[in-house]
This record gives structure tokens, C-alpha cells and sequence, in this order.
């Protein structure tokens, strides 16, 4: 298997510190709000990468943190908590705004075939963990006190920066914009624990009294308690890369003497209008306001998949449009092999099968392995083509054998032409001659989905 590793900038063969076992750790969902489909791309992406490790037979740890105290403010842990000030909106306890969101979240990641992790951590239950990862960081000289918190100087880490090769920190890094706090030695130190204010609901004992986590310790903390001292993968967003895993990297290698990840990965950003879709930026959109369009979650998977995980992906509502339709497409080729008595030419299989194999484990090019899945599928229909398709769908996560359940696909002639018709009204603003048309579809039993762009037909039980 072939990944591109972010901290050596090129395409490396994966080699496993244990043989026939990957050991990955992947930054999960900050808990105080919903997610969006740009955090869900991030996790398909993870969701892709551990489908090929199983795919190519390996054994799989994976682990998820779920951020229910720190990183509740900006990704240089300064500025306002947003858990605490949700908790005051909302009149809700921290806890139950984390629990509440983290359920929604796995609601999502389930119904987008994400797989989870074979072991989810909260930081909440490994407060004791960090903290011995600070104290021992303070023993060795790499953390001081200040004020409000402890901090990890970055002067002692010369390495500091190699991730983003972002060697001026001084002058860009987040945290020195904002700096209020001149008690750091060097702009760029980062809080690895902090004092609470009285006000602060979450905090615990510590040998700095009442305080809680910074971010980042919890990622280093909660990977080496679960995955060891070296293990496989890390993996992120792009916007992790100059900031928090940068401070990981300097913790742990601070700690440890060595580095703790061998393979950096990093999936690039959903944008929309060309800028990241964030909960800051308010251009984003949830799971349920995609199926309230009419979008399945299956949907934007492949909208998700038919892009390479290294390039931005812009959102918009004829890429999504466009996805469905291929989707649907594939669900009706695949609905017309699974009852095929034909045979298909046992070698074009083969070939398939490693051309798919040889597609998604260069750098996970599911793109490219989807163009082979579309290639196959110019073969006259075959039960040979569906179960080839079945195999790949392991690392596909379509619900590809769900092809069967298809009913969009078994429009009649006749509906079709009204809802082209009633599309093409509404379309023109003609509300009456539109509405009117529905009326006649759901009198012939069927229902019109409208989207921004398009509409689909859902046959009524
Ligand atoms: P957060 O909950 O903000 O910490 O984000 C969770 C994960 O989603 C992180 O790995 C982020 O890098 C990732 N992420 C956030 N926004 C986007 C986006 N627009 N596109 C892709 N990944 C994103
Ligand atoms: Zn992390």
C-alpha cells in the first residue's frame, strides 16, 4: 500500500511497525455543536483508508478521540470556550451538550457507512492520562507555569515546525496574533493545561489546582496510551497540520525522544464558494438538511469518493446532483447483473480486481477505482460483474448490494414525463400549473422531492 505522508511530502510504501497490523489514530469531532459534511468528508476519508487497510488483509487498531473539554476555543486553545458558552446558552450541563452532540455525530458517521473505530475515546475519561503527559513534559524541562497555565516551550523543540515546514512561526502562527499573554516565552508555546477561572464548569485537581486540558495533549496522550510509543498513521484535516499536530508532534517526540507517528495523512478541505466550510464561516450544511433535499447519505458518499482525498472539493448542489444520478445509475447496472444469468469473460474480471486492488492502494485513488468499476460495467450485465462489484464495495462503503431496493430507478415512462413537466413549471415560476401536477403525480402514487437543482421521485407505500 502506497499513502502520501505529509511530513516527507511524497508517496511512501506503508510500512508497519507490527507486521500484518496497522495502528492508526485519527483526530475525531469537537462536541459542542454539529457536525457539517466538511467534517463529514474528513471522516469518510478516514472511514476509506481503513476499508483498504482491511481490504489488503491487514489486522486494524483505529482510534478516535472525541473533544469534549479543550479545543473549545480557537485551535490555539485561546479566546472563549465554546463549550462553556454553549452550556450557558443553552442551560444544558457541558456533559450532556458532549453526549447529546457525540450521539448525532455517530448517527451521522452510521448512516454514511463510516466504521468506528475499534476504540472511541473521550478526553473526559482520560483527564488523569494527560495529566501525567504534562508533568512528566514540566520533569523534562519542556513545560513551564505561568499565570493562567502550563505551556510547552518550543525554543527546546528545534524540530518545531517540520510538519508545515513552517519554520517562521514567530510570525504567522495563530496563537501570536492573538497573544495576550506575555508571560510565554516565545509566541508560538502553546498551552498544555489550564487553569480554570472559578466561572470554568469543567475542571479537576491538578498540581496547579483547579484546571483542565489544553487540546492537543489529549491527542498525544490518548494515541500512546491506546496505539503505544511508534505507531502507523495520524490522521486530520489539512487545518491540523500547522498548528495541532505540529504541537503533538513536539509533545510526544518531547516525551518520548523519538517520533511517535510514522505516516502523516490529511484530507483536504469541502469548500463552498471557495472557502472552507466551517461552523465560523456559517456556510454549512448537516446530514438531515441533505435528506430533507432529497440527497440519500448514500449520495454524498460518493460525491465524497468521486474526488481524491489530497485535492479541495467544492460543494455545490449540481456536483450533488450529479452524484445521485450516478449513484442511482450504478444501483440500476448493478440491480440488472445481480439476476443475470450471462457469464463474463473470466479475465476481464481479473483484471478488474486488480486494477480496482491497484487503484486504491496507490494513495487510495478511489476515483480511479470507480472509473474501473464504471469500465466493467460496460459489459454486458453478468452475476460475475456483480459479485466483482460486491468485493469492491468493501472498500467502497456504497451499499451497492442494496441495488435490488432501487425504486427510483423503476420510474414509468409516463410519471417521469409529468415530473419533467411539473420540474420545468416550477422551474418557470408557475406555481399553479406546478402544484397541480404534483397533485396528479401523488394521485398516480408518487411523490416529488425537490432539491435546489432537481427533484426526485419517491413512490409512495
Ligand atoms: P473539528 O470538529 O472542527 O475539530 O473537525 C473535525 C475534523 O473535520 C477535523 O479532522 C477537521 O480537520 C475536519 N474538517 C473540518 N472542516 C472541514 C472541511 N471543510 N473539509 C474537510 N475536513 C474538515
Ligand atoms: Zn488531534
Amino acid at each position: 500500500m502506497i499513502v502520501y505522508n505529509t511530513l516527507t511530502r511524497r508517496k511512501e510504501e506503508l510500512r508497519t511497525v507490527h507486521p500484518g497490523e496497522v495502528r492508526m489514530y485519527s483526530c475525531g469531532p469537537t462536541v459542542y455543536s454539529r457536525a457539517h459534511m466538511g467534517n463529514m468528508r474528513a471522516y469518510i476519508f478516514m472511514d476509506t483508508l481503513r476499508r483498504v487497510v482491511l481490504f489488503d488483509g491487514y489486522k486494524l487498531l483505529g482510534v478516535m478521540n472525541i473533544t469534549d473539554v479543550g479545543h473549545l476555543t480557537s485551535d490555539a486553545d485561546e479566546g472563549e470556550d465554546k463549550m462553556q458558552k454553549a452550556a450557558e446558552k443553552t442551560g444544558k450541563s457541558p456533559w450532556e451538550i458532549a453526549e447529546h452532540f457525540t450521539k448525532l455525530f455517530f448517527r451521522d458517521t452510521d448512516k454514511l457507512n463510516i466504521g468506528r473505530p475499534e476504540i472511541v475515546a473521550k478526553a473526559t475519561d482520560h483527564i488523569g492520562d494527560m495529566l501525567e503527559f504534562v508533568e512528566a513534559l514540566v520533569e523534562k524541562g519542556y513545560g513551564y507555569e505561568t499565570s493562567d497555565g502550563i505551556y510547552f516551550d518550543i525554543s527546546k523543540f528545534p524540530s518545531y515546525g517540520k510538519l508545515s515546514g513552517n519554520t517562521r512561526l514567530s510570525d504567522n502562527i495563530a496563537g501570536a496574533r492573538v497573544d495576550v499573554n506575555d508571560e510565554k516565552r516565545n509566541p508560538a508555546d502553546f498551552a498544555l493545561w489550564k487553569k480554570a477561572p472559578k466561572e470554568h464548569i469543567m475542571q479537576w485537581d491538578s498540581p496547579w489546582g483547579r484546571s483542565y486540558p489544553g487540546w492537543h495533549i489529549e491527542c498525544s496522550a490518548m494515541s500512546r496510551k491506546y496505539l503505544g510509543d511508534t505507531f502507523d498513521i495520524h490522521t486530520g484535516g489539512v487545518d491540523h497540520i500547522p498548528i495541532h499536530h505540529e504541537n503533538e508532534i513536539a509533545q510526544s517526540e518531547a516525551l518520548l525522544g523519538h517520533p511517535a507517528v510514522n505516516y502523516w495523512m490529511h484530507v483536504e478541505f469541502m469548500q463552498v464558494d471557495g472557502r472552507k466550510m466551517s461552523k465560523s464561516l456559517g456556510n454549512t450544511y448537516t446530514l438531515d438538511q441533505l435528506e430533507e433535499m432529497g440527497y440519500s447519505p448514500m449520495d454524498f458518499r460518493y460525491f465524497c469518493l468521486n474526488t481524491h482525498y489530497r485535492k479541495k472539493l467544492n460543494f455545490t448542489f449540481a456536483g450533488m446532483d450529479a452524484a445521485k444520478t450516478a449513484y442511482s445509475r450504478l444501483l440500476a447496472l448493478l440491480a440488472a447483473c445481480k439476476n443475470s444469468d450471462a457469464e463474463t469473460d473470466p479475465k476481464i474480471i481479473s483484471d478488474f480486481d486488480k486494477a480496482f486492488s491497484d487503484a486504491v492502494n496507490d494513495d487510495l485513488n478511489i476515483p480511479l477505482g470507480l472509473g474501473e468499476l464504471w469500465t466493467l460495467l460496460k459489459n454486458p450485465p453478468s452475476r460475475a460483474i456483480y459479485d466483482a462489484a460486491m468485493r469492491a464495495d468493501k472498500v467502497l462503503g456504497l451499499s451497492l448490494d442494496k441495488c435490488a431496493d432501487k425504486k427510483e430507478d423503476d420510474v414509468p415512462p409516463e410519471v417521469r414525463e409529468i415530473a419533467e413537466t411539473r420540474f420545468a413549471a416550477k422551474k418557470a415560476k408557475n406555481w399553479a400549473e406546478s402544484d397541480a401536477l404534483r397533485e396528479k403525480l401523488a394521485s398516480l402514487g408518487w411523490a416529488v422531492l425537490d432539491s435546489k437543482d432537481g427533484y426526485t421521485l419517491k413512490k409512495n407505500k
